[in-house]
């Protein structure tokens, strides 16, 4: 059986233009050769510190930015040639929700207008059956008719992002991308949605690309989890394996520097230790190797390739099976 979302190679690299004549004077190598598949149903988490190139690889997806190369299907269908006619068709079969839903709702339209749009466009609702429609949707997210006759600055936060959700699932796409749809929100909120977020995919097996730098919420609702470091893919595997047995060292700090959920002390954020380089000048071989603990020569000269160990993928030229790892180094902290 064929994946729901395959990709292939996907990149995007944008020019950087300077001055008065607007020379190009470098590249910003957002996203480099990502390939993942997502299936039907499931949820593909994929996390890293901002600016590492996964909100550009969601946007990707649904083409709102164009990618320089590579290919993507949905379905079978072929992303990167659909014109742009057919793209619109293509929403209602995939979709996009941001971490901040006020933005991309029109301040001057009723929950019940922003419902209606995308039911008419995409043929899912007639007029004659729109009410009832709109009515089964905002059940699906916890929201009554009610809230039909509102306006989006009426709402609170959490009730905003239950409204862009209900947008999103108007048409009932098979794949929803969701970049980071809770992070904006109280931690309380966060819960509420991310439950609702898993209620929905039961209840319609819908898929959803969960783009998030907070891995306690990827923990909670990923299937797989696919880890990015400045633009490129360096290692994806199972949810709970990753996070039981990461096995490349940047996703073993990304995990060690997550804040743990302490009611008396709040939410700690620490990081990973070092900057983040440059992706208009990323490091030679590994682009990790500035900040990791392991680097040795071969990580300086040379860029590790994604290598299968188990049911992950890693770009590290020293990872090896997390059994082997516990066997040769006993007295290893990791
Ligand atoms: Fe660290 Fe080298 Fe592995 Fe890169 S390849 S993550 S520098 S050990
Ligand atoms: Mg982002």
């Amino acid at each position: 059986m064929s994946a729901l979302l395959e990709v292939e190679g996907l990149t995007k690299h944008f020019p950087v233009r300077r001055g008065l004549l607007r020379r190009v004077v470098g590249t910003v190598q957002a996203v480099t050769d990502v390939s993942f598949t997502v299936n039907a149903g499931e949820t593909l988490a994929i996390v890293g510190e901002s600016g590492c190139g996964k909100s550009t690889t969601g946007r990707a997806l649904l083409r709102l930015i164009e990618p320089t190369s590579g290919t993507m299907r949905l379905d079978g269908t072929d992303l990167m040639t659909l014109s742009r006619a057919d793209l619109r068709q293509m929403r209602k079969r995939m979709q996009i929700i941001f971490q901040d839903p006020y933005g991309s709702l029109n301040p001057r339209m009723t929950v019940r207008e922003v419902l209606s749009e995308p039911l008419l466009l995409h043929g899912v609702a007639t007029q004659a059956n729109l009410q009832a429609k709109v009515a089964e949707v905002l059940g699906l997210c916890g929201l009554s008719s009610f809230h039909a006759e509102r306006y989006p600055h009426e709402f609170s936060g959490g009730q905003r992002q239950r409204v862009g959700i209900a947008r999103a699932l108007a048409t009932r796409p098979r794949l929803i991308v969701c970049d980071e749809p809770v992070s904006a929100l109280d931690v309380s909120v966060q819960a509420q949605i991310v439950n609702l977020l898993q209620d929905i995919q039961k209840q319609l097996g819908v898929a959803y690309v969960f783009i998030s730098h907070d891995l306690a919420v990827v923990r909670h609702i990923a299937t797989r989890v696919a880890v990015m470091y400045l633009g490129r893919m360096v290692e994806e595997a199972p949810s709970a394996e990753l996070f039981a047995a990461p096995l490349h060292p940047y996703t073993r700090s990304l995990i060690a520097a997550a804040p743990r959920p302490d009611p008396s002390a709040g939410r700690v954020h620490a990081s990973v230790e070092g900057d983040l380089p440059s992706a208009m000048n990323p490091p030679t071989g590994c682009a990790f190797h500035p900040r990791c603990p392991l680097a040795v020569d071969r990580c300086r000269a040379e860029r590790p390739e994604l290598r299968t160990i188990g049911d992950t993928r890693v770009a590290c030229h020293l990872a090896e099976p997390a059994t082997m790892r516990a066997q040769t180094r006993p007295l290893d902290a990791n």
